[in-house]
């Protein structure tokens, strides 16, 4: 059935043009009955298309004015259903009283309204089918009943006529329904899914929100997106992926229809749901919840598509329709927010929309913003921290980034690294700190201060970027000479574990001829096994913080250190243990024969000019 909101904004334009039409052309009746003196009944009959044009219009005006929700829309048409057949059942009042009449004028002038109400009736009423129908048949009927009781051959043959002309308006007006029906469907619906699309959605969360508004009712809302679906359209390639969208949107269907929510599909491997209507919010919160959790289930039981087994997984976004100044759009968007925490959290989950998401998301957008221009804006800074012997002699640094937003004041590497690795501006962002960190370690080699190493952290995101290579080789080339490359590190967190591990070890190897080395950052946290580290080429090991704290508890064990310090001794690596903030972590590091100490009970990481003292400092003592 044609019912969305374009077809009661199509109904509603409609009474204005039928009230315009009528009670204009009812006009030259009253003029007839004026030329042939009869005076009471066309004044009183227009009487009568004047009110109940009046009555259209207020229903036009109604439906203007309210903000109506899809029910009270239904209840609107079936009013507007009553007054359409009145309106159009006056014109046959006219045409009983002319052909009763003698004058034979009147009669073709009463047959040939009526035809032209027939001709209105089917054209103005394309997309009710069955009132066009009803009134088709209401007006034509009586002129073909006259017709034939006026018993003449002409009047048989106009008769058979007028049921042709019938039968051609049924037939025309069904070919526009139908092809509009069809129109319809396609701007509504997904055509792979047979799902309602984003605009569907979008009208209907629409009318939810008018629903809360109205009732103080409570609903829900689900963007769903699965996971990795990506890859599956990829190697098993896109006749594979449609026929498991379709499998998905067919299970999703079937626990929707027992749910009474509705299903659509936003386009690609991204759904949406709205659920029933609630009176309570905590019901609808508890309900989300568990419909939530029973439709993972379901998404998640195998699919057998051509012979394949295919498992796929989903993260779900709830978001709940209770504050009616709420947008269809930033309803979306929030569900949406909710999906990509969900995804972040390892995929396969339900996240809730709240407050506090919703700040980090926008400060993380902020932040995205911002740092588009901090480099040219000048706000990136590099700081130093020391790198120690056992004897504590300075022997190094590291190269730690700043940022600083007049805006959002100090951004620390940790919240502001992964965003760029994310958007990719980390491979200007690492350019620079690339660039900056060449020119001052040859410019302190020229001042005498002599470092035995200088560690930079690289990200993965920025190995894997195509110029990588290159940008080392010319910047290696413009700023240091192979004494000082070879004193160059690489830090690399384990963290980000390559997938790609061959094409890793390539871009290494290529790297280390140009005399750099690498080191392991933050051993111990992430996921790299022992079989890793001995197949990428690298020459050092951090030991992570989080081990270093531990060994001035007592209690806690000591083992994981002097575990690390061997595994890095067999395999021939040097060992830096970051984090070093007392005397007792450092005595038990020289004890175990550590190999470079970094920490705050040396120094904090300090700025270029503090460094150079710090330097100084140390040097003269
Ligand atoms: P990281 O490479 O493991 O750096 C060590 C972090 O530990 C630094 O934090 C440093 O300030 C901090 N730290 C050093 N000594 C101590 C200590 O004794 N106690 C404690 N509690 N912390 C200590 P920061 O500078 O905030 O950097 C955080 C992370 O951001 C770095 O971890 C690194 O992964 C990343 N990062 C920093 N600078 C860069 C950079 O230039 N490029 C890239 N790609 N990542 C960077
Ligand atoms: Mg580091
Ligand atoms: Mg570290």
């Amino acid at each position: 059935m044609l019912n969305n909101m374009s077809f009661y904004n199509f109904m509603h334009k409609q009474i204005l043009v039928l009230v315009a039409l009528f009670a204009s052309t009812a006009t030259s009746y009253v003029f007839f009955g004026i030329v042939y003196s009869s005076y009471i009944i066309e004044p009183l009959w227009y009487l009568l298309v004047l009110a109940v044009s009046y009555w259209g219009y207020s229903l036009h005006k109604s439906y203007s004015k309210n903000n109506y929700t899809i029910k009270d829309k239904e209840k609107w048409l079936s009013k507007l259903r009553y007054f359409i057949f009145l309106y159009f059942s006056t014109w046959t009042i006219m045409f009983i009283v002319y052909v009763s009449r003698d004058n034979i004028e009147l009669h073709y002038l009463a047959i040939f309204t009526q035809l032209g109400v027939a001709v209105v009736a089917t054209t103005i009423l394309v997309t009710e089918k069955r009132l066009a129908i009803f009134i088709l048949t209401s007006s034509m009927l009586p002129i073909t009943i006259y017709l034939v009781l006026i018993g003449e051959f002409y009047a048989y043959v106009i008769a058979i006529l007028t049921v042709v002309l019938a039968w051609v308006l049924l037939y025309g007006s069904r070919n526009t329904y139908n092809y509009l029906l069809r129109n319809q469907f396609q701007a509504y619906h997904d055509y792979l899914t047979k799902l309602g699309n984003r605009r569907y959605f979008v009208e209907l969360l629409e009318d939810a929100i008018k629903i809360q508004k109205n009732d103080g009712k409570y609903m829900y809302l689900f963007l769903i997106d699965l996971d990795h679906f990506k890859t599956i359209n990829d190697t098993l390639g896109h006749d594979i992926g449609d026929k498991l969208l379709i499998e998905v949107a067919d299970r999703m269907k079937m626990l929707v229809k027992l749910n009474n929510n509705t299903v659509s599909r936003l386009g690609g491997d991204e759904f949406c749901i709205l659920s029933a209507v609630y009176k309570d919010k905590n019901m609808c919160l508890e309900i989300a919840q568990e419909f939530a959790q029973e439709l993972l289930h379901v998404i998640k039981r195998t699919y057998i598509i051509e012979e394949h087994h295919l498992y796929i997984s989903a993260s779900i976004g709830v978001s709940i329709i209770d504050n009616p100044k709420m947008t269809a759009n930033t309803l979306i968007k929030e569900a949406d927010i909710a999906m990509y925490e969900a995804k972040s959290k390892g995929r396969d989950g339900v996240i809730l929309f709240n407050d506090e998401l919703s700040i980090r998301i926008e400060r993380k957008l902020e932040i995205e913003r911002l740092l588009h221009f901090a480099l040219e804006k000048g706000e990136v800074t590099l700081h130093y921290q020391p790198q120690m012997s056992l004897n504590s002699e300075i022997i190094g640094c590291e190269v730690l980034v700043r940022w600083n937003n007049e805006q959002l004041g100090n951004v620390g590497p940790d919240e502001f690294i992964p965003i760029s690795e994310q958007t990719g501006f980390i491979v200007e962002l690492g350019y620079y700190i690339l660039e900056e960190s060449f020119k001052t370690f040859s410019e302190w080699d020229k001042k005498g201060i002599n470092l035995e190493q200088l560690s930079i952290n690289i990200s993965m995101r920025q190995i894997f970027h195509t110029t990588f290579i290159e940008d080392v080789s010319k910047l290696c080339a413009q700023y240091l000479n192979q004494q000082l490359s070879s004193k160059i590190v690489f830090e690399m967190t384990e963290t980000s574990v390559a997938e790609d591990i061959s094409k890793l070890i390539e871009i290494m190897n290529k790297i280390k001829q140009l005399g750099i080395r690498f080191s392991m950052d933050d051993f111990g946290t992430g996921y790299s096994s022992l079989s890793y580290l001995r197949q990428i080429p690298i020459n050092e090991l951090k030991i992570d913080k989080s081990f270093i704290i531990e060994l001035d508890d007592i209690k806690k064990d000591t083992n994981m250190v002097k575990t690390i310090l061997n595994i890095a001794k067999n395999l021939g690596l040097t060992v830096v243990a970051e984090g070093v903030e007392t005397e007792m972590q450092k005595d038990f590091l020289i004890k175990e024969n550590c190999t470079i100490l970094q920490g705050y009970y040396f120094s904090k990481p300090l700025n270029r000019e503090k460094f150079e003292e710090y330097v100084a400092n140390r040097l003269k003592k």
